[in-house]
């Protein structure tokens, strides 16, 4: 890919996370191309590739199985990385009010963010605009020599995570970086350079106006890569979770057994990564509002209303409120929702057999395990699913639907539903 480019006589490195990952002797996770050749060139150099992104054009290149992302060099003036490259979704510069530089592309929101970035640059100045040191290393496979126009060795020895550049500039331009940065100090192991960490204190409040779609994504690569419990708590550290998710950092301050649920389902998601096994956003989201869920429904109960409708209207003010700050989308809101309705089911144990057959019963019944082992008292019901499931468990006689189930019942063997729970 790199030699291509090269031949064709462009300059191209490899950078930024393998470059990073190799020297620290991590297996990349992808590859990134950056190069001197300009977004339509590269396209026209690799028959399947494909130029995405609006603001932040890159092209995206399949080599086997894998895809990597070509971006070109970008100039000082211009951030870039604001944007997901595949969805082009995020700020959208329609959507605020901006201001257009004379001669460049670069468009800067009123609030100091750049919105659009196509102004191309030379290889130094591509490093000046990447978000940490350790971030814009540059490997050339020709020499096999790694550039570094800053101090990302020397802070990779050190194992600092310093941010390229003035770290409240940098995360004004993009408030993102400021989650990067915890992400990063939790799946490197690297300490935040202290300068970053008054940065981050001073600038965190900018998190708020990131737009929704492009938290969702970043959110993900934070809880769900192997390393949420840790990463949970340097959020915590820097106050920055109460920003992402208000109504539960204020639902675990009240109720702080709660918090349990929230790092025994990252820390099962650890688990379930380290061990291959899927995990599902659906899932975590559900741990992760249900404090708040728990918190308005039995305001609502108080209210007078009935379990079910209180259940209901409390999972749709919360999502409300959560989605102003991070899209929920439908295809894990629905399930989540799914494993809160099912654990009034599961907890009054009406109609198993009905239940453990029901698409959600095993993340459910996941749920309601942690939600056992954060503390709540729920009678033992998880233990009676659990021999339910074993088959050891009659089903309970007052249940309605028990009866005519009975005739059919079978044995059903443990763990035999499908889980994407957890
Ligand atoms: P990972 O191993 O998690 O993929 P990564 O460092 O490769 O880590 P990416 O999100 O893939 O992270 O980004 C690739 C590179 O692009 C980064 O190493 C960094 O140089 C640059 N970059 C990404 N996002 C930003 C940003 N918001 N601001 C500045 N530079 C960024
Ligand atoms: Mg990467």
């Amino acid at each position: 890919m790199v030699r291509t480019l090269r031949n064709a006589g462009f300059e191209s490195y490899l950078v930024g996370g393998c470059v990073r990952d190799l020297l620290l002797g991590h297996p990349p996770k992808d590859f990134d191309v950056s190069t001197s050749a300009h977004p339509g060139e590269v396209h026209d150099l690799f028959r399947r590739s494909r130029i995405v992104g609006r603001r932040f054009q890159i092209v995206h290149v399949r080599s086997g199985r894998e895809i990597i992302e070509v971006s070109t060099f970008r100039g000082h003036h211009s951030p870039g990385f604001d944007s997901d490259p595949d969805t082009g979704e995020g700020t959208d510069a329609e959507e605020e009010p901006v201001e257009r530089s004379r001669q460049e592309s670069a468009v800067c929101a009123t609030s100091g963010m750049l919105l659009r970035d196509n102004v191309f640059g030379t290889v130094e100045e591509d490093a000046l605009r990447r978000d940490f040191t350790v971030n814009g290393l540059y490997y050339d496979p020709d020499a096999n020599t790694v550039l570094d126009f800053s101090t990302g060795v020397e802070d990779l020895g050190a194992r600092l995570l310093r941010v390229v550049g003035d770290p409240a500039q940098r995360f004004q331009e993009d408030p993102v970086r400021m989650i990067r940065a915890i992400r990063f100090a939790a799946k490197l192991d690297f300490v935040i350079d202290p300068f970053a960490v008054a940065a981050i204190a001073r600038c965190r409040h900018l998190i708020e106006g990131v737009a929704a779609a492009r938290m969702f994504d970043e959110i993900l690569k934070l809880l769900l890569t192997g390393k949420g419990e840790k990463t949970f708590g340097l959020l915590e550290h820097h106050r920055i979770f109460e920003l992402l998710f208000p109504a539960t950092a204020d639902a675990i301050r009240r109720v702080p057994m709660q918090r349990n649920l929230v790092t025994g389902a990252l820390r099962n998601s650890d688990d379930r990564i380290a061990r291959d096994r899927p995990v599902t956003p659906a899932f975590l989201f559900a741990a992760l509002l249900w404090p708040p869920m728990v918190r308005r429904m039995q305001l609502l109960e108080g209210k007078g209303e009935t379990p079910v409708a209180a259940l209901h209207e409390a999972s749709s003010d919360v999502i409300t409120a959560q989605v102003r700050l991070i899209t929920i989308p439908r295809r894990f809101a629905t399930p989540m929702r799914e494993i809160w309705d099912l654990q009034h089911r599961l907890e009054s144990r009406r109609s198993p057999l009905r239940l453990v057959s029901h698409p959600r019963f095993r993340a459910a019944y996941d749920f309601l395990l942690l939600r056992e082992q954060a503390g709540e008292d729920l009678g033992g019901a998880g233990e009676w699913w659990t021999r339910q499931q074993a088959g050891e468990e009659p089903p309970l006689p007052r249940s309605p639907e028990a009866a005519p189930a009975r005739k059919r019942r079978r044995r059903r063997p443990r763990g035999g539903a499908r889980s994407d729970g957890g």
